[in-house]
Protein backbone atom coordinates (compact mmCIF):
# COMPACT_ATOMS: atom_id res chain seq x y z
CA UNK A 1 0.00 0.00 0.00
CA UNK A 2 1.31 3.00 -0.83
CA UNK A 3 0.48 6.73 0.96
CA UNK A 4 1.22 10.00 -0.27
CA UNK A 5 0.61 13.83 1.15
CA UNK A 6 2.27 16.50 0.47
CA UNK A 7 2.55 20.39 2.42
CA UNK A 8 3.23 23.73 0.68
CA UNK A 9 5.70 25.67 2.08
CA UNK A 10 3.93 28.70 2.19
CA UNK A 11 4.15 29.98 5.16
CA UNK A 12 4.98 28.24 8.81
CA UNK A 13 3.35 24.90 9.60
CA UNK A 14 0.39 25.71 11.63
CA UNK A 15 -2.17 23.11 14.00
CA UNK A 16 -4.15 22.64 11.57
CA UNK A 17 -1.55 21.48 9.42
CA UNK A 18 -0.36 19.13 12.04
CA UNK A 19 -3.53 17.46 13.47
CA UNK A 20 -4.79 17.24 9.72
CA UNK A 21 -1.66 15.93 7.91
CA UNK A 22 1.09 15.32 9.69
CA UNK A 23 0.29 13.41 12.41
CA UNK A 24 -1.89 10.74 10.64
CA UNK A 25 1.25 10.69 7.77
CA UNK A 26 3.43 9.88 11.27
CA UNK A 27 0.96 7.16 11.96
CA UNK A 28 1.03 5.88 8.64
CA UNK A 29 4.56 5.76 7.50
CA UNK A 30 4.57 2.58 9.70
CA UNK A 31 1.51 0.49 7.67
CA UNK A 32 3.21 1.16 4.23
CA UNK A 33 5.44 3.07 1.68
CA UNK A 34 4.91 6.74 2.10
CA UNK A 35 5.93 9.29 0.31
CA UNK A 36 5.79 13.06 1.67
CA UNK A 37 6.57 15.94 -0.29
CA UNK A 38 6.96 19.64 -0.20
CA UNK A 39 5.15 21.29 -2.72
CA UNK A 40 7.38 24.02 -3.72
CA UNK A 41 5.84 24.31 -7.01
CA UNK A 42 2.02 24.76 -5.47
CA UNK A 43 3.11 26.94 -2.74
CA UNK A 44 4.03 29.66 -5.99
CA UNK A 45 0.52 29.84 -6.21
CA UNK A 46 0.49 32.05 -3.34
CA UNK A 47 3.94 33.64 -2.67
CA UNK A 48 6.53 34.82 -5.71
CA UNK A 49 9.38 35.55 -3.28
CA UNK A 50 12.48 33.51 -4.07
CA UNK A 51 14.33 33.87 -1.17
CA UNK A 52 11.71 33.39 1.12
CA UNK A 53 10.14 30.41 -0.39
CA UNK A 54 13.82 28.51 -0.55
CA UNK A 55 13.81 29.76 3.08
CA UNK A 56 10.56 27.72 3.97
CA UNK A 57 11.48 25.01 2.06
CA UNK A 58 13.86 24.09 4.75
CA UNK A 59 11.83 25.27 7.15
CA UNK A 60 8.96 22.88 6.48
CA UNK A 61 11.75 19.97 6.05
CA UNK A 62 12.82 20.79 9.73
CA UNK A 63 9.03 20.39 10.90
CA UNK A 64 8.48 16.93 9.00
CA UNK A 65 11.47 15.42 10.60
CA UNK A 66 10.75 17.25 14.22
CA UNK A 67 7.41 15.95 14.01
CA UNK A 68 8.49 12.68 13.77
CA UNK A 69 8.20 11.66 9.87
CA UNK A 70 11.59 9.61 9.25
CA UNK A 71 13.57 8.88 6.42
CA UNK A 72 13.91 5.19 6.93
CA UNK A 73 10.21 4.87 6.72
CA UNK A 74 9.15 7.45 4.67
CA UNK A 75 10.40 8.81 1.13
CA UNK A 76 10.67 12.97 2.10
CA UNK A 77 11.20 15.11 -1.06
CA UNK A 78 10.57 18.28 -2.56
CA UNK A 79 8.16 18.61 -5.56
CA UNK A 80 9.92 20.53 -7.65
CA UNK A 81 13.05 17.91 -7.55
CA UNK A 82 10.71 15.69 -9.58
CA UNK A 83 10.13 18.24 -12.55
CA UNK A 84 8.60 16.00 -14.78
CA UNK A 85 5.37 15.89 -12.35
CA UNK A 86 4.56 18.66 -14.63
CA UNK A 87 4.09 16.93 -17.74
CA UNK A 88 1.88 14.42 -15.91
CA UNK A 89 -0.25 17.38 -15.15
CA UNK A 90 -0.07 19.13 -18.16
CA UNK A 91 -1.28 14.92 -19.90
CA UNK A 92 -4.16 15.41 -17.03
CA UNK A 93 -4.94 19.34 -18.43
CA UNK A 94 -5.76 17.03 -21.57
CA UNK A 95 -8.67 15.16 -20.13
CA UNK A 96 -9.59 17.45 -17.44
CA UNK A 97 -12.84 19.40 -18.44
CA UNK A 98 -13.18 23.30 -17.47
CA UNK A 99 -16.06 22.47 -15.16
CA UNK A 100 -14.54 20.18 -13.25
CA UNK A 101 -12.07 22.83 -11.98
CA UNK A 102 -14.69 25.82 -11.89
CA UNK A 103 -16.31 23.60 -9.23
CA UNK A 104 -13.21 23.76 -6.68
CA UNK A 105 -14.13 25.48 -3.59
CA UNK A 106 -10.68 25.87 -2.50
CA UNK A 107 -10.11 28.15 -5.43
CA UNK A 108 -12.96 29.65 -4.86
CA UNK A 109 -12.19 30.41 -1.30
CA UNK A 110 -8.81 31.97 -1.56
CA UNK A 111 -9.66 34.43 -4.85
CA UNK A 112 -12.71 35.92 -2.09
CA UNK A 113 -9.86 36.32 0.68
CA UNK A 114 -8.24 38.51 -1.91
CA UNK A 115 -5.50 36.31 -3.36
CA UNK A 116 -4.85 37.10 -6.64
CA UNK A 117 -6.45 34.25 -9.16
CA UNK A 118 -3.61 33.17 -11.61
CA UNK A 119 -3.72 30.20 -13.84
CA UNK A 120 -1.86 27.73 -11.61
CA UNK A 121 -3.93 28.68 -8.88
CA UNK A 122 -6.97 27.57 -10.91
CA UNK A 123 -5.17 24.34 -12.58
CA UNK A 124 -3.70 23.87 -8.72
CA UNK A 125 -6.24 20.25 -8.75
CA UNK A 126 -4.21 19.05 -11.87
CA UNK A 127 -0.75 19.34 -10.31
CA UNK A 128 -2.03 18.21 -7.24
CA UNK A 129 -3.68 14.87 -9.25
CA UNK A 130 -0.21 14.54 -11.00
CA UNK A 131 1.50 14.90 -7.42
CA UNK A 132 -0.76 11.96 -6.47
CA UNK A 133 -0.84 9.78 -9.52
CA UNK A 134 2.84 9.98 -10.65
CA UNK A 135 3.46 7.66 -7.36
CA UNK A 136 0.78 5.20 -7.70
CA UNK A 137 -0.64 5.92 -4.49
CA UNK A 138 -3.28 4.64 -2.62
CA UNK A 139 -3.71 6.53 0.24
CA UNK A 140 -4.47 10.26 0.39
CA UNK A 141 -4.47 11.06 4.08
CA UNK A 142 -5.54 14.96 4.22
CA UNK A 143 -7.34 17.51 5.62
CA UNK A 144 -11.30 18.24 4.80
CA UNK A 145 -10.39 20.98 2.29
CA UNK A 146 -8.38 18.53 0.20
CA UNK A 147 -10.82 16.07 -0.16
CA UNK A 148 -12.77 17.88 -3.52
CA UNK A 149 -9.23 18.20 -4.80
CA UNK A 150 -8.66 14.51 -4.10
CA UNK A 151 -11.97 13.23 -5.76
CA UNK A 152 -10.67 15.60 -9.05
CA UNK A 153 -7.44 13.43 -8.97
CA UNK A 154 -9.91 10.06 -8.83
CA UNK A 155 -11.64 11.49 -12.02
CA UNK A 156 -8.79 12.50 -13.71
CA UNK A 157 -7.67 8.66 -13.46
CA UNK A 158 -10.05 7.15 -14.32
CA UNK A 159 -10.93 9.63 -17.12
CA UNK A 160 -7.25 8.46 -18.59
CA UNK A 161 -7.73 4.97 -17.97
CA UNK A 162 -10.82 4.98 -19.67
CA UNK A 163 -9.23 6.70 -23.20
CA UNK A 164 -5.78 5.12 -22.72
CA UNK A 165 -6.54 1.61 -21.17
CA UNK A 166 -7.10 0.28 -17.56
CA UNK A 167 -3.94 0.41 -15.56
CA UNK A 168 -2.43 3.12 -16.98
CA UNK A 169 -3.03 5.08 -13.22
CA UNK A 170 -3.87 3.82 -10.06
CA UNK A 171 -7.07 5.37 -8.37
CA UNK A 172 -6.36 7.11 -5.23
CA UNK A 173 -8.67 7.02 -1.84
CA UNK A 174 -8.73 10.04 0.78
CA UNK A 175 -8.41 9.59 4.05
CA UNK A 176 -9.71 12.17 6.65
CA UNK A 177 -9.92 11.99 10.36
CA UNK A 178 -13.45 13.75 11.39
CA UNK A 179 -12.44 15.07 14.34
CA UNK A 180 -9.41 16.77 12.62
CA UNK A 181 -10.77 17.38 9.52
CA UNK A 182 -10.84 21.24 9.66
CA UNK A 183 -9.10 22.98 12.77
CA UNK A 184 -10.42 26.42 13.09
CA UNK A 185 -8.04 29.53 12.84
CA UNK A 186 -8.23 32.51 15.54
CA UNK A 187 -10.82 33.92 13.40
CA UNK A 188 -12.91 30.74 13.49
CA UNK A 189 -12.55 30.24 9.59
CA UNK A 190 -10.29 27.14 8.61
CA UNK A 191 -6.77 27.52 9.77
CA UNK A 192 -4.65 28.45 6.45
CA UNK A 193 -1.24 29.49 6.02
CA UNK A 194 -2.31 32.24 3.21
CA UNK A 195 -5.40 33.71 5.41
CA UNK A 196 -3.44 35.01 8.33
CA UNK A 197 -5.29 33.33 11.23
CA UNK A 198 -2.73 30.79 12.26
CA UNK A 199 -1.05 29.05 15.35
CA UNK A 200 2.35 27.91 14.06
CA UNK A 201 3.72 25.00 15.43
CA UNK A 202 7.25 26.99 16.04
CA UNK A 203 7.65 30.15 17.33
CA UNK A 204 8.55 32.07 20.36
CA UNK A 205 6.58 31.41 23.17
CA UNK A 206 5.42 35.18 24.04
CA UNK A 207 4.82 35.38 19.93
CA UNK A 208 2.66 32.34 20.37
CA UNK A 209 0.58 33.29 23.22
CA UNK A 210 0.17 36.82 22.14
CA UNK A 211 -1.61 34.75 18.92
CA UNK A 212 -4.00 32.90 21.20
CA UNK A 213 -4.60 35.58 23.30
CA UNK A 214 -6.13 37.21 19.71
CA UNK A 215 -8.67 34.19 19.22
CA UNK A 216 -12.08 35.69 18.41
CA UNK A 217 -14.70 35.28 20.88
CA UNK A 218 -17.88 37.19 21.91
CA UNK A 219 -18.38 39.91 24.21
CA UNK A 220 -19.72 37.45 26.85
CA UNK A 221 -18.99 39.28 30.31
CA UNK A 222 -16.70 37.16 32.34
CA UNK A 223 -19.16 36.63 35.76
CA UNK A 224 -21.93 35.10 33.04
CA UNK A 225 -22.01 31.45 31.33
CA UNK A 226 -20.35 30.97 27.81
CA UNK A 227 -21.45 29.19 25.10
CA UNK A 228 -19.77 26.46 24.59
CA UNK A 229 -21.41 25.21 20.80
CA UNK A 230 -19.12 27.08 18.50
CA UNK A 231 -16.46 28.05 21.11
CA UNK A 232 -13.31 28.29 18.85
CA UNK A 233 -11.29 28.29 22.25
CA UNK A 234 -13.05 24.70 22.73
CA UNK A 235 -12.48 23.35 19.35
CA UNK A 236 -9.13 23.87 19.53
CA UNK A 237 -8.68 22.83 23.15
CA UNK A 238 -9.88 19.64 22.15
CA UNK A 239 -6.94 19.00 20.12
CA UNK A 240 -4.74 18.44 23.20
CA UNK A 241 -6.74 18.24 26.34
CA UNK A 242 -7.69 14.85 27.52
CA UNK A 243 -11.55 14.15 28.52
CA UNK A 244 -11.04 15.17 32.46
CA UNK A 245 -9.51 18.32 31.20
CA UNK A 246 -11.63 19.24 28.54
CA UNK A 247 -14.67 18.23 30.72
CA UNK A 248 -13.40 20.84 33.09
CA UNK A 249 -13.06 23.91 30.47
CA UNK A 250 -16.81 22.88 29.17
CA UNK A 251 -17.98 23.17 33.04
CA UNK A 252 -16.18 26.31 33.36
CA UNK A 253 -17.57 27.95 30.40
CA UNK A 254 -20.96 27.19 31.49
CA UNK A 255 -20.52 27.92 35.56
CA UNK A 256 -19.61 31.83 34.59
CA UNK A 257 -16.79 33.65 36.80
CA UNK A 258 -14.02 32.88 34.08
CA UNK A 259 -13.15 35.68 31.77
CA UNK A 260 -12.22 34.42 27.61
CA UNK A 261 -8.50 35.35 29.16
CA UNK A 262 -8.23 32.50 31.57
CA UNK A 263 -9.63 30.00 29.08
CA UNK A 264 -7.01 30.88 26.51
CA UNK A 265 -4.10 30.69 29.12
CA UNK A 266 -5.28 26.84 29.55
CA UNK A 267 -5.14 26.58 25.75
CA UNK A 268 -1.74 28.35 25.30
CA UNK A 269 -0.34 25.79 28.77
CA UNK A 270 -1.63 22.58 26.45
CA UNK A 271 -0.34 23.80 23.52
CA UNK A 272 2.99 24.23 25.01
CA UNK A 273 3.13 21.33 26.74
CA UNK A 274 2.09 19.30 23.68
CA UNK A 275 4.57 20.53 21.24
CA UNK A 276 7.63 20.50 23.78
CA UNK A 277 9.44 17.63 22.34
CA UNK A 278 8.77 18.59 18.81
CA UNK A 279 10.44 21.76 20.01
CA UNK A 280 13.36 20.58 21.34
CA UNK A 281 13.97 18.27 18.07
CA UNK A 282 13.91 21.13 15.72
CA UNK A 283 16.47 23.17 17.66
CA UNK A 284 18.25 20.20 17.29
CA UNK A 285 17.99 20.10 13.28
CA UNK A 286 17.85 23.59 13.05
CA UNK A 287 21.68 23.38 13.75
CA UNK A 288 22.49 20.22 11.69
CA UNK A 289 21.11 21.53 8.28
CA UNK A 290 23.64 19.10 6.31
CA UNK A 291 21.21 16.50 7.68
CA UNK A 292 18.09 17.99 6.72
CA UNK A 293 19.43 18.93 3.32
CA UNK A 294 21.28 14.97 2.91
CA UNK A 295 17.39 13.55 3.85
CA UNK A 296 15.72 15.77 0.90
CA UNK A 297 18.52 14.64 -1.38
CA UNK A 298 17.91 11.29 -0.81
CA UNK A 299 14.24 11.31 -1.17
CA UNK A 300 14.24 12.97 -4.31
CA UNK A 301 16.72 10.08 -5.45
CA UNK A 302 13.95 7.49 -4.62
CA UNK A 303 11.25 9.72 -5.80
CA UNK A 304 12.68 9.53 -8.80
CA UNK A 305 12.87 6.26 -9.21
CA UNK A 306 9.08 5.88 -9.04
CA UNK A 307 8.01 8.57 -10.69
CA UNK A 308 9.90 7.25 -13.45
CA UNK A 309 8.00 3.94 -14.43
CA UNK A 310 5.00 5.38 -13.87
CA UNK A 311 5.41 8.54 -16.31
CA UNK A 312 7.09 5.85 -18.98
CA UNK A 313 3.64 3.86 -18.51
CA UNK A 314 1.62 6.76 -19.26
CA UNK A 315 3.62 8.65 -22.33
CA UNK A 316 3.16 5.14 -23.64
CA UNK A 317 -0.06 4.56 -23.42
CA UNK A 318 -0.81 8.08 -24.73
CA UNK A 319 1.20 7.90 -27.83
CA UNK A 320 4.17 10.16 -26.37
CA UNK A 321 7.63 9.13 -26.73
P1 LIG B 1 -2.42 27.49 2.16
O1 LIG B 1 -3.21 28.54 2.88
O2 LIG B 1 -1.19 28.03 1.50
O3 LIG B 1 -3.28 26.66 1.24
P2 LIG B 1 -2.72 25.56 4.23
O4 LIG B 1 -2.56 26.06 5.60
O5 LIG B 1 -4.09 25.33 3.71
O6 LIG B 1 -1.87 26.52 3.28
P3 LIG B 1 -1.65 23.29 2.85
O7 LIG B 1 -0.20 23.15 2.64
O8 LIG B 1 -2.51 23.78 1.72
O9 LIG B 1 -1.88 24.22 4.13
O10 LIG B 1 -2.24 21.92 3.34
C1 LIG B 1 -1.41 20.87 3.84
C2 LIG B 1 -2.25 19.82 4.50
O11 LIG B 1 -2.81 20.33 5.71
C3 LIG B 1 -3.44 19.36 3.66
O12 LIG B 1 -3.62 17.97 3.86
C4 LIG B 1 -4.60 20.10 4.24
O13 LIG B 1 -5.83 19.43 4.06
C5 LIG B 1 -4.21 20.15 5.71
N1 LIG B 1 -4.82 21.29 6.37
C6 LIG B 1 -4.63 22.59 6.06
N2 LIG B 1 -5.33 23.38 6.89
C7 LIG B 1 -6.01 22.55 7.74
C8 LIG B 1 -6.91 22.77 8.83
N3 LIG B 1 -7.26 24.00 9.18
N4 LIG B 1 -7.41 21.69 9.47
C9 LIG B 1 -7.05 20.43 9.09
N5 LIG B 1 -6.21 20.16 8.08
C10 LIG B 1 -5.68 21.20 7.41
MG1 LIG C 1 -4.32 24.84 1.63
Amino acid sequence: MRILTGLQPSGKLHIGNYFGAVQPAVELQDQGDAFYFLADYHAMTSMTDAVTLRANVQDLAIDFLACGLDPEKATIFRQSDIPEVNELAWILSTVCPMGLLERCTSYKDKVAKGISANHALFAYPALMAADILLYDANIVPVGKDQKQHVEVTRDLAQKINDKFGEGTLTVPEVQIRENTAVVPGIDGQKMSKSYGNTIPLSGGKKAIRKTIMRIVTDSTAVEDPKATEGSNIIALYKLFADEAALNQMIAEHEAGGFGYGHFKQTLFDAYWEHFSAIREKREELENNLDYVNGVIAKGAERARAESTKVLDRVRKAVGLR
